[in-house]
């Protein structure tokens, strides 16, 4: 790699300078990584402890604060799917994605959290891996304290608002009014969702200005809005709906699903989420057949509700939703009643603000990209996670993806 490094000071910010001295050693081999998350952290242990000089920069005071935000309902790292259907989750050219997850597979990342980070895993019912604290700040704290060994530095405050590629040199400007100049630089600056403070996210007029193919964010992995009625509300907001199975046009999901005020959250609704008609199969693991059987064994003079209760264990949520946002008439009937149960119809409206989802559709365009995630009109700058336009589902797919490409761009810059 072309040895070459400068630092220019537009303005010396003595408090951002405090925090650590910015490497300048002219021969030292070195990257920029912008960003903190999962892709630009596993680009810099692999740069690092290739001998590379490696310096990060974020717009936050601490490094990695979605991965924080992620563990906070319980981190799930990766999934246990074998390659080719861990593959098939995710979006973007199937072959860039046999390859980054092959270099970089599941195994590998639970390896490194296990072996290099020292932090324990398991394996949960669901096929999911999650670590054993199920928060971030363990992983975290190890993670930058292995980086910071090898000799990584971490420059927070630093808000990247342009950047330029000359061929030799990538140059970097903060909102700090520092400037940086880099031989190769990564930026690894996220996707658009769960970022409250800005709307929209203030990273992508840079690449718009640029005449940089930009696809707009959208939710993904959001809940749902539904009109539920004020009497099932009261009832029932908070509580789940156990083992469903969730169906709508573009496929069906068994799950949980959590009633909330506005509508719907959880994984069957995050998977295949889309406005329009969906239906709950509330009883998935019998038919129709066996579902009226059981309502009609009932030797007591029951309500088709009480009977459901009794003879079929429909939780309170389940039953709430027969009551109070079926049909009146289908209270009455077994054969309306047992079909509710196996195809309750809903309407899925509106997704939750991109500020409430967990990942986002959208991100800089494949087309703007080689093969190694180098960006075509800036020679030097490569990306890398979910800034890209790809998309997965939630369990472990969306953090296995920012490790593998990371590692998959800090690979590329090696060669
Ligand atoms: C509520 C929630 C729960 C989730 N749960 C899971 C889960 O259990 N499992 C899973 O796989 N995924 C989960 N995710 C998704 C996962 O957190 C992300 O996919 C992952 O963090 C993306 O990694 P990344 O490295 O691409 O970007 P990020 O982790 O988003 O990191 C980007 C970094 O860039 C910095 N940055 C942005 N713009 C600039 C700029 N202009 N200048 C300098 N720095 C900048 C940001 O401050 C940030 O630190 C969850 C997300 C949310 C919101």
């Amino acid at each position: 790699m072309h040895a070459h490094y400068t630092v220019r000071f537009f303005h010396s910010h003595r408090s951002t300078l405090m925090q650590k001295p910015y490497p300048h050693d002219r021969d030292s081999h070195s990257v920029a990584i912008v960003g903190t998350g999962p892709a630009a952290l596993m680009a810099a242990d692999k740069l690092a402890s290739s001998g590379i000089q490696v310096t990060l920069f974020d717009k936050r005071a601490a490094a990695a604060w979605k991965l924080f935000v992620a563990g906070s309902s319980g981190l799930n790292i990766t999934n246990a799917l074998p390659l080719n259907a861990f593959a098939s989750n995710y979006t973007g050219p199937a072959q860039h994605w046999q390859t980054c997850l092959s270099q970089f597979s599941n195994e590998d990342w639970v390896r490194f959290i296990e072996v290099e980070l020292g932090q324990k895993t398991f394996l949960g019912t669901s096929g999911r891996y999650f670590v054993e604290t199920m928060h971030a700040a363990a992983l975290v704290r190890a993670w930058r304290r292995r980086l910071e060994s090898m000799g990584v530095s971490f420059h927070f405050a630093h808000e990247l608002i342009d950047f330029s590629s000359d061929g030799t040199d990538c140059t970097l400007r903060f909102k700090n009014e520092t400037t940086f100049s880099f031989p190769k630089v990564l930026l690894a600056l996220g996707g658009g969702s769960y970022e409250p403070t800005e709307d929209p996210l203030r990273w992508i007029s840079i690449f718009e200005n640029k005449g940089i193919r930009f696809n707009a964010f959208s939710p993904m992995n959001s809940g749902y809005h539904v009109a539920w009625t004020k009497a099932f509300l009261a009832e029932v907001d908070g509580q789940p709906f156990k083992n469903i199975e969730f169906r709508n046009s573009k496929g069906s999901r068994k799950g949980d699903l959590i009633i909330t005020e506005y509508g719907l959250e959880g994984t069957p609704v995050y998977t295949l989420g889309e406005a329009g008609a969906a239906s709950i199969d509330l009883k998935p693991d019998l038919s129709l057949d066996a579902i009226k059987q059981k309502l009609l064994s009932s030797k007591e003079n029951f309500s088709l509700i009480r009977r459901a209760q009794k003879h079929l264990q429909l939780n309170k949520a389940a039953l709430a939703l027969i009551f109070h946002m079926g049909r009146p008439e289908w209270k009455n009937s077994l054969d309306d009643f047992a079909l509710a149960i196996k195809n309750f119809p809903l309407t899925l409206l509106q997704p939750r603000p991109l500020s409430e989802s967990i990942s986002a559709r959208g991100g800089v365009s494949w087309d703007e990209l080689g093969d190694n995630l180098e960006l075509t009109s800036h020679p030097g700058i490569y990306l890398a996670g979910e800034m890209i336009d790809w998309e997965a589902p939630t369990g472990g797919f969306l953090i296995q993806g920012g490790v593998a490409q990371g590692r998959f761009v800090a690979e590329s810059m090696l060669k």
